[in-house]
């Protein structure tokens, strides 16, 4: 992949206005905001940004030496610091240099920036930069840092060194160290209006872009990688849940329960959550969000259950997603959690 990286068009004028301010730059700065708005691409796009030699209203030029150093992969003055994981999904070989000199070898890629991953920078850090410019370091996602790659972290920012700029990218900056984030200025990014996002999602030849952006949330990269993972932006499984909830109280929701156990829980907890989002939308009078493609039937249910049994299931559904990751029966937790969904959806006694 090459480093030179453009901005999405919804972050140049965040990111004109932000990087205007380059003389007095922050040293350490966390990017954060939703999933899938493009966080990462903004991260390594302002990197190129900084190493730019002749910045176009801040942005770079795509011309000068850095920017051409850059679209081959060799700035010397550019450092991402990723999981082993992330490096391979960006495709990334057993010869790009920070994985070859951590050792990565045939075990599975690391899912955690460890902590030599940092100390390997010192030398990086005594090195003098290209005609005296910026050295940047992008970390994401930060919180990959197990609390020893934080700590290493938190000590470098703690005595940062000249010239260096280092760029934290992160969904929830409250799940990282506290002393870290205290450390760095914060650069919120927000979710992209509908219209940009749909015009780039049909740019990028995505079919039902507007019923993909919802099912997103308005997060238009991770309706890309959905639209992209295939299926219907309103799972089939969930259409047959809502009209088996509306069929009645005897509604047997065990077949469908069948046919998820071998999804993955964080895939259908997800779809869940944003129905019952939809749900207390609905019951508030205001237009779902999620799932518009079966809005009647939402509206439907949200009349006739109780608003306290589907805020109580929305918020059991929230805390069920922590812990998705390791069921200790996976029958068992998707025929419970269907089983409490649907009893939440029946109408009021
Ligand atoms: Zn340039």
């Amino acid at each position: 992949m090459s480093d030179l990286v453009s901005f999405l068009p919804w972050h140049e004028a965040p990111a004109r206005q932000w990087l205007s301010q380059r003389e007095r730059f922050a040293h350490a700065w966390l990017i954060h905001g939703l999933p899938g708005i493009g966080k990462r691409q903004f991260a390594l796009a302002a990197a190129g940004s900084l190493l730019c030699e002749s910045p176009a209203q801040g942005l770079a030029c795509g011309h000068c030496v850095a920017c051409q150093w850059l679209a081959h992969g060799n700035h010397p003055d550019l450092r991402r610091i990723r999981p082993d994981a992330v490096a391979f999904e960006e495709g990334a070989g057993l010869n790009d240099a920070e994985s070859a000199q951590t050792g990565a070898t045939k075990k599975a890629p690391s899912k955690e920036i460890r902590v030599d991953q940092l100390r390997a920078l010192g030398g990086w850090f005594n090195t003098a930069t290209h005609r005296g410019g910026w050295r940047v370091a992008v970390i994401y996602p930060a919180r990959a840092m197990n609390q020893i790659t934080a700590n290493a972290l938190l000590k470098v920012l703690e005595e940062p060194p000249a010239h260096t700029v280092f760029l934290l990218v992160a969904d929830a900056p409250d799940r990282l160290l506290p002393t870290l984030v205290s450390r760095c200025r914060r650069l919120p990014l927000s979710v992209p209006g509908p219209q940009e996002s749909l015009s780039w999602l049909k740019q990028q030849g995505v079919d039902q872009a507007s019923d993909w952006l919802a099912a997103a949330g308005g997060a238009p990269l991770l309706a890309q990688t959905m639209a992209e993972a295939g299926g219907s932006p309103c799972p089939a499984w969930l259409q047959d849940f809502t009209a088996a909830v509306m069929s009645g109280p005897t509604a047997d929701i065990g077949p469908l329960a069948d046919q998820l156990e071998k999804t993955s829980p964080e895939v259908w907890i997800d779809a869940l959550q944003r129905l019952f989002l939809d749900l207390l939308l609905a019951a508030s009078q205001a237009s779902v969000r999620y799932y518009p493609s079966i809005s009647k039937q939402t509206v439907r249910i949200a009349d006739r259950a109780s608003r306290a049994n589907l805020a109580d299931t929305a918020k059991w559904l929230n805390q069920q997603r922590a812990v998705a990751g390791h069921p200790l029966n996976a029958k068992l937790f998707v025929h419970s959690a269907l089983q409490r969904a649907a009893l939440a959806c029946a109408p009021q006694a």
